[in-house]
């Protein structure tokens, strides 16, 4: 792939998104991705809220519709899909998570898992009483914690984090103690991109006594994730961002096999229970990650990621991360050449190490920008109050639409600046 002038070598010219394309080594796997031509959308920079769907996905519907909804009718509940979320947990572990077999369901949202996990954890921590959390995490993990601490009476520790950053080590190290049950962070900042040290606070929990639950929703599928070697002992995270799942396709839910004999999860439903079919009086876990599930599957909402998956695995995470670093470099180029000069600040590290696949950039005119953008089939996305997200989607994203959207930025910002 051709490399990028260092960061601060602002000197050497920003190559032409043409020539990266060309010789970009995963340039030819965007045409498995529906409407990736489509004229009337020339940048889509979005896809870390919600992926692309693979083209190969209407035939796919059409035949679950078809063969095993239309076809099968309810003994395609034992046939496979009752299964389904412990086959594809185990598949998105082996994938994408570092995970070995029986630590990873797939079931509910994001945030339903988030409120099972904390809740397990503070069971898993008796005599410990406080959830550690950070300011910029994602608003649904900040309201999980605030509604399990007036749950459960628990005490919220918060970390004030840098802007631009997120939680570090040494921020963990001030905060961790001897009541803390669980600390809750994102593996990347969804704000700046910023990638914690996951390994690093891990340990520094343990080492203290506390239990660590990661949000992995804008890494899955995007960075490399070892949870087994890294020692983690609860995650979760969506599977419409990265994975391509689709709107609203469900969450997946890992907990450490150290952990899963005594865990007691909060929302007991029977299709958690040793034996679903029993209709008996009282709950009774099933082993293992089983009893995490609470209701029916959503096995629709299950389709896509598979293939999405199918191809994750053909390219591997390893070629992933470099092209998504290959885009990042890409579009901070950009912004050093085209957007700096008219006031637009970068929000993203420039490390390579900490910084995940979407870079953020601020200006006090960005908000009044989104609609233009938007009707120019220009799709980023915006966190107020004046940050445009370009997310990079490394199988989906072209170099091309990196440079359409700066571009368009920096036309419509000219004018006003
Ligand atoms: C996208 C995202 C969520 C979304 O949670 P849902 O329950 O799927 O709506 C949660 N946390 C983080 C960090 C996210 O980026």
């Amino acid at each position: 792939m051709t490399t990028l002038p260092a960061a601060g070598l602002a000197d050497a010219p920003v190559p032409d998104a043409s020539v990266l394309d060309a010789a970009d080594p995963l340039g030819g796997y965007r045409s498995r991705f529906l409407g990736a031509d489509d004229p009337s959308v020339p940048a889509y920079l979005d896809g870390n809220s919600l992926g692309r769907p693979l083209a190969s996905l209407p035939g796919v519907f059409s035949s679950f519709v078809t063969e095993q909804w239309g076809g099968r009718l309810i003994r395609g509940w034992d046939e496979s899909w009752l299964n389904l979320p412990l086959a594809l947990g185990d598949r998105i572990g082996r994938s994408v998570l570092g995970a070995a077999a029986g630590q990873t369901v797939v079931a509910d949202s994001t945030t339903v898992s988030l409120y099972k996990l904390i809740r397990t954890a503070l069971h898993a921590r008796p005599g410990r009483s406080e959830i550690v959390i950070d300011r910029g995490n994602f608003p649904t993990d900040r309201f999980v914690v605030e509604g399990v601490a007036a749950e459960t009476g628990a005490h919220i520790r918060w970390i004030e984090t840098e802007p631009g950053r997120g939680a570090t080590l040494a921020d963990a190290e001030a905060v961790i103690g001897d009541e803390t049950a669980v600390i809750v962070l994102s593996h990347i900042a969804y704000r700046s991109g910023y990638i914690a040290d996951v390994p690093g606070i891990t340990a520094l929990a343990h080492e203290r006594g506390a239990l660590v639950l990661w949000d992995l929703c804008h890494s899955v599928g995007s960075v490399p994730i070892e949870l087994d070697a890294w020692g983690v002992d609860l995650a979760t995270g969506c599977t419409y961002k990265y994975l391509n799942g689709g709107p609203g396709s469900p969450a997946f839910l890992y907990v450490n096999a150290a952990l899963l004999g005594e865990a007691r999860q909060p929302i007991w439903g029977w299709m958690g229970d040793r034996n679903p079919f029993a209709m008996a009086d009282g709950y009774v876990p099933a082993d293992g990650i089983r009893r995490f599930i609470s209701g029916t599957p959503p096995v629709v909402g299950m389709i896509a990621m598979q293939e999405m998956l199918g191809l994750i695995e053909e390219v591997g995470i390893d070629a992933i991360r470099t092209k998504s670093l290959a885009l990042t470099d890409y579009a901070i180029a950009l912004f050093d050449e085209r957007l700096a000069p008219l006031g637009v600040t970068l929000s993203s590290p420039r490390e390579h190490e900490v910084r995940g696949s979407h870079v953020t950039i601020d200006h006090p005119s960005f908000a009044g920008l989104m609609q233009e953008l938007w009707s120019r089939g220009v799709i980023p996305d915006f966190r107020a109050p004046s940050g445009i997200r370009l997310g990079l989607s490394p199988l989906s994203t072209s170099f091309a639409e990196v440079e359409f959207t700066v571009e368009a930025i920096r036309s419509l910002l000219a004018p006003r600046a």
